[in-house]
């Protein structure tokens, strides 16, 4: 299991990986899950778990976003543990209702599949949940863990920062190909690489997103300064 460490002593292990990751983050005496992935990872996830908390109890279930692929077991997390579910106030009516929207493409397949995917509702439908907190922009969670809202891939897009080192980003960026950081599917481009730009300004070394691995500063700083040009100025 992937492992990451700060320096005042947070901990993050990647729990699923595969199609989409979900993350178990420690902080002291508080644990908090962010993203649960598909719903047919549910076994997967839930033995992770098990052998993680041992008997502490899950303190919180942190959703980047509303997408099916992220929340597809929320509402099973939320009953077996009982979590406090915190998600971004712009996407608690798709996690009430148990329906993802629609991203755009942010290229020529992507454009195709989210044409082809619009016509098959099914496709982004998974059991609704309520959330415990909505929250705007800011927020803690443990002395060292606050939530960012980074807009862009989804109007409610937020990241988790933990010690101003590592940022969980769900799918503000992707870590499909070591050259690019760029999501294949995003409702505003202009706005996610703004969001690249608050990332940056965390401080964060090492950017961590829901699918894929790891992003580096290096490859963000160099891809924000890119698609800043031509977005931005
Ligand atoms: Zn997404």
């Amino acid at each position: 299991m992937k492992k990451w460490k700060t320096t005042n002593g947070c901990t993050v292990y990647q729990i699923t990986g595969g199609r989409s990751n979900s993350y178990l983050v420690r902080d002291n005496d508080i644990s908090i899950l962010v993203d649960t992935g598909l719903e047919n990872s549910r076994k997967e996830l839930i033995e992770k778990l098990d052998d993680l908390l041992a008997k502490e109890r899950l303190s919180y279930l942190t959703l980047t976003h509303a997408h099916y692929d992220h929340v597809g077991n929320a509402a099973s997390i939320k009953e077996k543990y009982g979590p406090k579910i915190i998600i971004q106030k712009s996407e608690a009516e798709y996690l009430k209702q148990g329906t993802s929207q629609v991203p755009s493409g942010t290229n020529f397949i992507t454009c195709l599949l989210v044409a082809i995917a619009g016509k098959i509702n099914k496709f982004s439908e998974y059991e609704k949940a309520k959330p415990d907190f909505l929250v705007e922009d800011g927020y803690f969670l443990s002395p060292n863990c606050y939530l960012i809202h980074t807009p862009g891939h989804t109007d409610g897009s937020m990241s988790l920062i933990l010690d101003k080192e590592i940022a969980l980003v769900g799918d503000a960026m992707f870590g499909v190909f070591n050259w690019s950081v760029f999501p294949p599917f995003a409702a505003d481009v202009p706005t996610m690489i703004r969001s690249w730009g608050e990332l940056l300004e965390t401080g964060c070394n090492t950017f961590l997103p829901g699918h894929g691995t790891k992003n580096s500063r290096k490859l963000l700083k160099k891809q924000y300064n890119k698609y800043r040009l031509k977005y931005l100025d």
